[in-house]
């Protein structure tokens, strides 16, 4: 399998090359094409698996088309840490080289004011932790109901972190007409009942 057959875009596809990946990785191959399709996913991955660009890529494309207004991103992943938020700032930097993509990050230990500048610009992938992301809200400085992509990462960590609470409030914020994608390391009874909360009709993913 190539990343040529799986549905993602000349730009991204060269971006994913000059990056030195010769071909996808599992998760890739299983997640890509079933994003592209606009479907939820139930993932289970690790980290170390190539699980980001098994989201970002497909997320690139679907929206490179479209542009984000002031204040409403199109698109959300939350993240547990900030080290993590940061993480997949950069993977989207480099597989979206080839795009016009906006991006802001919304982490802990930045001024408020200069993510909100951001914000004000129309932000197309909005990648944040939860508690930071519910003190904008709070604040007036962020609207959730033009979110057409959300992903949850690393749920069982924000499970043992105590930020399941904060997700649920986020969740409520958004639009129930969008795609989902929820990730986590493991998939116990409690996961799988909480990830049925945000999905639906996901398809499995596991590798
Ligand atoms: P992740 O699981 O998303 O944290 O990715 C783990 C590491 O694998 C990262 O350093 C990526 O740069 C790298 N990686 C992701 N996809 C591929 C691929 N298809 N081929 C080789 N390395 C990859």
């Amino acid at each position: 399998m190539s990343f040529e057959n799986l549905g993602l875009s000349a730009e991204v596809v060269r971006a994913v090359s000059d990056a030195g990946y010769e071909r996808p990785t599992p998760i890739q191959e299983q997640a890509i094409p079933i994003i592209l399709m606009g479907r939820d996913v139930l993932g289970t991955a690790q980290t170390g698996t190539g699980k980001t660009a098994g989201f970002t890529l497909p997320m690139i494309d679907i929206l490179a088309a479209g542009r984000a207004k002031s204040r409403m991103p199109r698109s959300l992943i939350l993240e547990p840490t900030r080290e993590l938020a940061a993480q997949v700032a950069k993977n989207f930097e480099t597989y979206g080289k080839y795009h016009k993509l906006s991006m802001a990050l919304l982490i802990g230990g930045v001024s408020f004011s200069d993510q909100e500048t951001l914000l004000d610009r129309g932000v197309d992938v909005l990648i944040a932790t939860p508690g930071r992301l519910l003190d904008h809200f709070g604040r007036g400085g962020i609207l959730l109901n033009g979110v057409k992509i959300l992903v949850i990462d690393e749920a069982d960590r924000m499970m043992d972190m105590g930020f399941i609470p904060d997700v649920e409030k986020i969740v409520s914020l958004m639009p129930p007409l969008r795609q989902t994608l929820f990730f986590s390391a493991t998939m116990s009874p409690d996961m799988r009942k909480l990830a049925d909360k945000f999905l639906i009709n996901p398809k499995a993913i596991a590798v």
